[in-house]
């Protein structure tokens, strides 16, 4: 199953979508990639889930990733005595450690560690930001707040600090659970949310241990500002604009998402644009304009894959939504200024072979109009090197690991197919001829560039390119 584009879609399961008929519908009409997400899905959901993507993969001989989403320190205010409460302007209001049912003028925030670290003059926002309060005085165990913008309270709402850097650890005691409990499933991507710290990556990938990879959301504002050492240590990024957008102001969010999309594609790290991308499509059969428009930039801007929440997790019309998706990026990557425009980024090769035989294979198969670059990769680096060229020719990526091929699957323009790999030069260009032919890529007397690594498998050692014509059986021809 071939797609007719370049960037991929990830699409959230909920209670919209969790039946195997659904998913793999889902997944022929577009869906990449699967998104489980733990504020959500119990252990045994989150099994189940796994249990029926794998099927599909195994209905349509494709793989496909699996990105389980973290719950992360989502911090709420606790319970009020009478109900929810309603909060002036101007009024002062106190938050504390103190368990009793909260009024008009105080109320529980059971998270020690704000009041470690709260300044005066900083901001806190409730209930999605339409609440706001500003630090008067905070001591260890209580703050003292004006209200700057009031407004109905209940209990257990969300409570979010954008200028306060928390010493929370890295994962919470729910999400080391999730965690572990989504690595024995076999996941691909674990994502963590409100993350701060670049420290807080390195932590995870102690537990994860290379069997899954880690995606960065990024939807704080210490996270922008760290933006370049996050993206170093992640293995990909999201722009998760919907705390993004509470945390920072709203006009703020396109500007910080164009720099996150160019500073992951830069650093060849595949980058996620997420969250009411077709937000109308939970109760309508069709988009707005805008939001057309919306999924239409994320797809210019050379962005890795566009995602899907609760449009496809809880909406009425999750089909229609991937299908919709599908169709807008294909339209864009067909539109004559796509090119240019993705291109306008320009990322210069680094100095590695890895990225100077990307950048020769991409702009060899460009000049003759080759039908593939079918590149071998054991880790999936040089398919991420390849990819961070975005060329105008298809890339398949041969890996003989079924978890580098469900991986790639995030991936810009990469079509992954799981393969042994190469014995000799000869099995190497035959093995690439015959796939490109069988998942349609190239058809007899086509020609396909083939970048690889001699010894086979070894990783790291880039170093070889082959350009070979597709014969009448698919095999190397003359
Ligand atoms: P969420 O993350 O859907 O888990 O909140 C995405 C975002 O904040 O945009
Ligand atoms: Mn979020």
């Amino acid at each position: 199953m071939k797609r007719a584009r370049n960037v991929k879609i990830l699409a959230t399961l909920g209670p919209s979508s969790c039946e195997p008929a659904m998913i793999s519908a889902l997944h022929k009409a577009g869906a990449d990639v699967f998104r489980i997400n733990m504020s959500h899905a119990s252990h045994d959901l989150l099994r189940t889930l796994v249990a029926r993507i794998r099927a599909v993969e195994t209905e349509v001989g494709r793989p496909i990733g699996i990105l389980v989403d973290l719950q992360g320190p989502k911090l709420r205010v606790g319970e009020f005595a009478d109900g929810p409460v309603q909060l002036k302007t101007g009024d002062r209001f106190t938050i504390d450690l103190d368990r009793t049912p909260g009024s008009a003028e105080r109320v529980c925030v059971p998270h020690p560690e704000i009041f470690a670290a709260l300044e005066p003059g900083h901001t806190l926002l409730l209930d999605d930001g339409r609440i706001r309060l500003k630090t008067v005085s905070c001591d260890g165990n209580a703050a003292a707040t004006e209200v700057v913008v009031g407004g109905k309270l209940s209990d257990r709402k969300g409570i979010s600090l954008p200028d306060t850097t928390i010493s929370f650890g890295a994962l919470t005691e729910k999400d080391r659970r999730d965690l572990d409990a989504a690595l024995n499933a076999g996941i691909d991507w674990v994502a963590l949310s409100f993350i701060q710290r670049p420290d807080d990556i390195a932590e995870v990938r102690k537990i994860t241990r290379g069997f899954a990879s880690i995606l960065a959301k990024i939807e704080k504002p210490q996270a922008v500002q760290k933006l370049d050492e996050i993206i170093e240590l992640a293995d990909a990024l999201m722009v998760a604009r919907g705390d993004l957008g509470v945390e920072m102001p709203l006009e703020q969010v396109p500007g910080i998402q164009k720099r996150i999309t160019r500073a992951a594609r830069r650093a060849g790290k595949p980058v996620v644009v997420a969250t009411q991308m077709l937000e109308s499509m939970i109760t309508a059969p069709v988009p707005t304009r805008a939001e057309v428009s919306d999924v239409a930039t994320a797809v210019f801007e050379g962005a890795d894959t566009v995602m899907l929440s609760a449009e496809s997790a809880a909406g009425q019309y999750p089909l229609e939504a991937v299908e919709t998706m599908s169709r807008i990026a294909a339209e864009v990557e067909r539109d004559i200024n796509y090119r240019n425009i993705i291109h306008a980024q320009r990322t210069d090769p680094e100095a590695t072979g890895a990225d100077a035989i990307s950048a020769a294979a991409r702009q060899i198969a460009e000049t003759l109009r080759l039908a593939g670059i079918v590149c071998y990769t054991a880790s999936g680096a040089t398919a991420l090197r390849v990819a961070r060229e975005r060329p105008g020719t298809p890339i398949i990526a041969l890996s003989p690991n079924p978890r580098t091929a469900r991986r790639l699957a995030l991936v810009w323009g990469v079509h992954s197919v799981q393969s042994e790999d190469a014995r000799d030069v000869d099995d190497m260009v035959d093995r690439a001829c015959r796939i490109a032919f069988q998942e349609d890529f190239a058809r007899a007397g086509q020609r396909i560039i083939i970048v690889a690594g001699v010894p086979f498998g070894t990783p790291g050692a880039t170093n070889m390119i082959r350009i070979s014509y597709v014969g009448t059986d698919g095999f190397a021809g003359l």
